[in-house]
């Protein structure tokens, strides 16, 4: 049994630690490469883009790969379409791994939007106070609106940076509601922008707007394909044990 996940997130990571403790599956772990110093797994990983779903269709054939895990992140929008079309090609299993999206709960003031120019319409033209974290590779999107302050917060470091009047932070969560709290009240945030990730580690900027009374926009995630798919590596877990089983 050789299981390919298709990683860049948490939840590929926590099925990468559980795949480690079972020696007698085999596993490789695939990232794109976008992150700088991603977290490496324990057990074997390559990194790169396999050339569309046929790349992806031959590199199984080559490696005997017996199922797929798309464990992407939920606003990867072509992979998990590559995904699909790669495990028919080479006829294998295939699972998705997705985190349950965030749901608003009493006290939030969320508008959810399909995308960042509706985002930025929202915010109008007066001069706002922003915390903006949609990912390194997005931030462009904004600069139609230089007017306003943002605080950016990526992973790594945002070059060139495109926005006149910002601050630049690279962090990494989980982030506790307290540091959030404290980092909105210390740049005077009025608005957060941020996709519809999901998730616990970066969950607490909601929590921390919706104690401040603050306005999120959030991003809607991008259409995916209707696959099997679970929430958590432990689910992936035992579907990978019924296919190890099905296979002895
Ligand atoms: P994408 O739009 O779905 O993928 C673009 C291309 O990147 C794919 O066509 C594929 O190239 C390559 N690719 C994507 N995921 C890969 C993987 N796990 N292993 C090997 N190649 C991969 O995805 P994206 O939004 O660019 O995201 C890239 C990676 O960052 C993904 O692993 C994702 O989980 C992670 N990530 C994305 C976001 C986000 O907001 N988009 C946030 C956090 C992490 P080929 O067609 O050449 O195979």
């Amino acid at each position: 049994m050789h299981i390919l996940i298709l990683g860049g997130t948490s939840e590929a990571s926590a099925l990468t630690n559980a795949l480690a403790a079972r020696p007698d599956i085999r596993a490789t772990l695939s990232l794109a490469g976008r992150t700088q110093n991603p977290v490496l797994p324990r057990i074997e990983c390559r990194v790169g883009g396999f050339g569309g779903a046929g790349g992806l269709a031959a590199w199984m054939r080559q490696h005997e790969v017996t199922a797929l895990i798309d464990a992407t992140h939920p606003f990867a929008r072509i992979m998990p379409f590559n995904a699909v079309e790669a495990a028919h090609i080479a006829n294998v299993p295939l699972l998705s791994l997705l985190r349950p999206e965030w749901q608003p709960e009493a006290g939030d003031n969320w508008t959810q939007v399909p995308d960042h120019n509706e985002a930025i319409s929202i915010l109008g033209s007066a001069p706002r106070r922003v915390f903006l974290t949609v990912g390194r590779l997005e931030i462009n999107a904004y600069t139609i609106a230089p007017q306003h302050f943002y605080v950016v917060r990526s992973i790594d470091p945002v070059e060139p940076k495109p926005l006149p009047n910002a601050v630049w932070l690279m962090a990494r969560g989980p982030f506790s509601i307290d540091s959030e709290g404290a980092l909105l009240k210390e740049h005077n945030i009025d608005a957060v922008i941020t996709k519809n990730s999901g998730g616990e580690a970066t969950q607490a900027k909601l929590v921390a707007a919706r104690k401040l009374g603050l306005p999120v926009i959030l991003i809607a995630r991008p259409p995916r394909p209707d696959t099997e798919h679970v929430a958590t590596a432990e689910e992936a877990m035992n579907w990978i044990a019924r296919i190890h089983d099905a296979s002895l």
